[in-house]
């Protein structure tokens, strides 16, 4: 069932559209931000399934625009369901796609063709304890994210630097770089009339997830916190997130978002010391592996949802080396009954940052 007010028009004559995602986001917001001469570019135009292309065909026809009048699409990361439709929609309307290069490059690892992402990703889910017996699982889910992202835009133009700025509907928007959540992460921010478009940087109600990758950012949550202090600049802004409801106050929120991660930090370091005189002594080796530290804050139940276990793992892995850059945990690379690589985290006698 969709929401009743799938389509909302704004003061400011933006529209924004829940466009449906088949996980417990529930939606993602696109927006559309009205030019010169009747034309719109969209914002985030969400993941590609039979669902979405019928919400958008329904969504514009009810509005009464069409596809050609879309001139640009604009995407403030590389996920699937912000980038998803990108190249299903430029095929419609011919209009190009604006992305960071870091965000274009990373679609293109994870999903381009003869992609080499989804084994590395398993493997060092593994390392990070991983049970053999969830690896089919996280196949499947990642072999299922294809159909939701292609066709890949070919008409792609890179977005200038953070730093710079971006005509978009009659404003000059400052770029500001966001990493942790994405690579490349772009968010857009109008100091004029105190608006900031945030994509997934900062959210109302959850937090982003931290994205850590395989050879990518080795401490993705201290990147976060990083740009996301840099970010507090934006003040009182009005903000346009990706997911939940425009909210007042981005800086506010930012804030929270810090004093979240500053708890779940601490809360790990206890766990970890709580843990480790457990696992000596039943033989499991010393200190506690990313995917048991997985399961002690997100509980079981994630065995049986690939999706959520692959954030929930990325998510928890971030915050351990996070942890381990700071002082406050020991990280150890062993092996397992097998010889296979094991990655585990200990208590640090050391004060944490
Ligand atoms: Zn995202």
């Amino acid at each position: 069932m969709r929401e009743q007010a799938a389509v909302t028009r704004h003061e400011n004559g933006w529209i924004r559209a829940k466009v449906p995602v088949p996980f417990s986001l529930k939606w993602v917001n696109a927006y559309l931000l009205p030019e010169e001469g009747g034309a719109w570019t969209l914002i985030d135009p969400g993941l590609r399934s039979a669902d979405t292309e019928a919400f958008w065909e329904e969504t514009l026809k009810s509005l009464g625009i069409r596809w050609g009048d879309i001139r640009r699409i604009v995407l403030t990361h590389h996920h699937p369901d912000h980038y998803g439709l990108s190249g299903w929609f430029q095929e419609r309307t011919g209009a190009p796609v604006h992305l960071s290069m870091t965000a274009r490059r990373y679609a293109m690892r994870l999903w381009g063709e003869r992609e080499t992402f989804s084994g590395e990703l398993i493997a060092a889910f593994r390392e990070h304890g991983l049970p053999e017996e969830l690896t089919e699982g996280m196949r499947g889910h990642l072999r299922g994210v294809f159909g939701q992202v292609l066709p890949h835009p070919e008409d792609v133009r890179p977005l200038p630097p953070a730093g710079e700025r971006f005509e978009m509907a009659g404003r000059s928007w400052e770029l500001i770089g966001g990493e942790g959540h994405a690579p490349g992460h772009i968010s857009f921010y109008d100091p004029e009339t105190g608006v900031v478009l945030c994509g997934d940087q900062v959210l109302p109600d959850i937090t982003p997830n931290i994205g850590w990758m395989p050879d990518a950012d080795p401490d993705p949550l201290g990147s976060y916190l990083a740009s996301l202090r840099e970010m507090r600049r934006v003040g009182e802004a009005y903000a346009y997130p990706g997911h939940r409801d425009p909210f007042p106050n981005a800086s506010e929120r930012i804030s929270r978002l810090l004093e979240h991660h500053d708890r779940r930090l601490l809360r790990m370091r206890e766990l970890l010391g709580d843990r480790d005189p457990a696992s000596k002594a039943d033989g499991a080796g010393e200190g506690t592996t990313s995917f048991e530290m997985c399961e002690l804050l997100f509980g079981k139940h994630l065995r049986g949802n690939p999706h959520n276990l692959r954030f929930a793992m990325a998510e928890t892995i971030a915050h351990l080396e996070r942890l381990t850059l700071a002082g406050g945990a020991v990280r150890t690379e062993g092996r397992d009954p097998d010889g296979r690589r094991v990655v585990r985290y200990g208590p640090s006698e050391q004060a944490a940052e």
